[in-house]
């Protein structure tokens, strides 16, 4: 049994879905898994049409809507021939979910309607998809996820319950499998105990990969990608990066950790529980052998970047010289969870407090509001954060020559600094 993954730009075309087939039609005589993302920046999209709902702008939030709409019936009428009517009734089951929403008026809070708006992307695209699977011969049986993802409602990171999912995936997965070798749904969503839609954090789909293959002890889970391999930095910021064929998880959970496009960070876990391999794929030419991620030591790995803009800086100082890590850092903690932030380097000493976090504007001033009802506070905008792992001496001071260091922190491992 094995689990692939595609994410939203293996499915953004007419032509990519038509690939997808390809890819599929080679492996079918396998059982598999497929867990796919909504088509490519939809997502996005969704998140626009949640901020004009929210925002009482009920006719933008519709006519935003009424193009996700449009595109989705076009991609279907491009795709499908003799399936085309059956695939839009269920389609346009999801658009009436979603605009019977729109013409209420807002009552709850932002992130609750978030999930129940913008879960339909993975629904829409996965039902072409499985539509669009089934014309062209290869057998598959379309799950709504949510009947298998049960989390709490922290929506837009809701947390999953592992032991309700287990149970369902074996109630429901496993049967389909027995009947059928392609089981195909939804990433990066689920449902509460109330049947309320969630997500859990975005490009979480990696995450649901990840989660089925543990809870159904897959031989291993393939994520294709529309890179080659992963690389040791991202392409577009360093220009002589160099892609790594090989990888171990712990290597992997550092670079996601650090903010490294590979992976979603959470997914590393379910696939080290159950020593899972993943293979990072790439979709346009499969025969490429793209990266794999297992739990063997790898040996002479190139140093790792990676380089987090738009960064900010916020300093604490205690008023009156009491020790900051008494109480004071336990209520920031709790200043950010509430707000969903999550630092991504922090520091403390005797009466100050650092930390970096990626700039949320509305978010970020309203934590150093709080912060400054009991610290003195400092904030600095505009900032990046470089994290190298297996660093180099030459390497690392090429990489910071012209620029400001506000901040460094460093391990035999790794080094971290906030440049301006
Ligand atoms: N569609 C979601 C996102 O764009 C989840 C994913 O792609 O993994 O964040
Ligand atoms: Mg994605």
């Amino acid at each position: 049994m094995k689990v692939f993954k595609f994410g939203g730009a293996s499915v953004n075309s007419v032509e990519r879905i038509v690939n997808l087939g390809h890819i599929i039609k080679f492996w079918e005589q396998e059982k598999i898994v497929i867990i796919i993302s909504a088509m490519g920046k939809t997502t996005n999209a969704l998140e626009k049409v949640v901020e004009a709902f929210v925002s009482d702008k009920k006719d933008e939030a519709l006519s935003l809507f009424e193009q996700i709409k449009q595109q989705h019936l076009t991609t279907a009428k491009y795709v499908l021939v003799t399936h085309y009517l059956s695939c839009e009734k269920k389609l346009k089951d999801f658009f009436t979910e979603v605009e019977w929403l729109l013409y209420d008026k807002p009552v709850r809070e932002y992130d609750y309607y978030y999930d129940q708006i913008v879960c339909v992307g993975e629904l829409l695209s996965t039902t072409i998809i499985s539509t669009y699977l089934n014309e062209i011969g290869i057998k598959n049986i379309w799950m709504d996820v949510r009947d298998i993802i049960r989390t709490d409602d922290d929506f837009r990171d809701a947390d999953i319950d592992w032991e309700f999912t287990q149970q369902k995936v074996n109630e429901l997965v496993i049967p389909i499998l027995n009947e059928c070798n392609i089981a195909l749904t939804q990433g990066f969503i689920g449902a509460t105990d109330e049947n309320e839609s969630t997500t859990l954090g975005r490009e979480g789909s990696d995450y649901t990969a990840a989660v089925f293959a543990n809870m159904l002890d897959a031989e291993n889970v393939t994520i294709w990608k529309d890179v080659e391999n992963v690389m040791n930095a991202d392409p577009k910021q360093f220009n002589d990066a160099i892609p790594i064929s090989e990888l171990n998880y712990r290597e992997t959970i550092e670079m996601a950790y650090y903010g490294a496009q590979v992976i979603h960070p959470k997914t590393i876990k379910p696939l080290q529980n159950k020593d899972i391999p993943m293979y990072v794929k790439y979709f346009i030419d499969p025969s490429l052998p793209g990266t794999v991620i297992h739990h063997n030591p790898v040996h002479n790995l190139p140093p790792i970047y990676v380089l987090k803009e738009n960064q900010v800086m916020i300093k604490v100082n205690t008023k009156d010289f009491s020790f900051v890590g008494d109480h004071e850092v336990r209520h920031l903690y709790q200043l950010f969870e509430a707000l969903h932030l999550k630092p991504n380097l922090t520091q403390i000493g005797a009466i100050s407090f650092v930390c970096v976090l990626d700039y949320w504007p509305e978010k970020i001033e309203k934590l150093a509001l709080q912060a400054s009802e009991f610290l003195d506070v400092e904030v600095t905008k505009d900032l990046s954060l470089l994290t190298i792992r297996h660093y180099s001496k030459e390497k690392f001071e090429s990489l910071t020559k012209d620029k400001t260091i506000l901040l460094r922190q460093q391990t035999t491992e790794t080094i971290q600094v906030v440049l301006k």
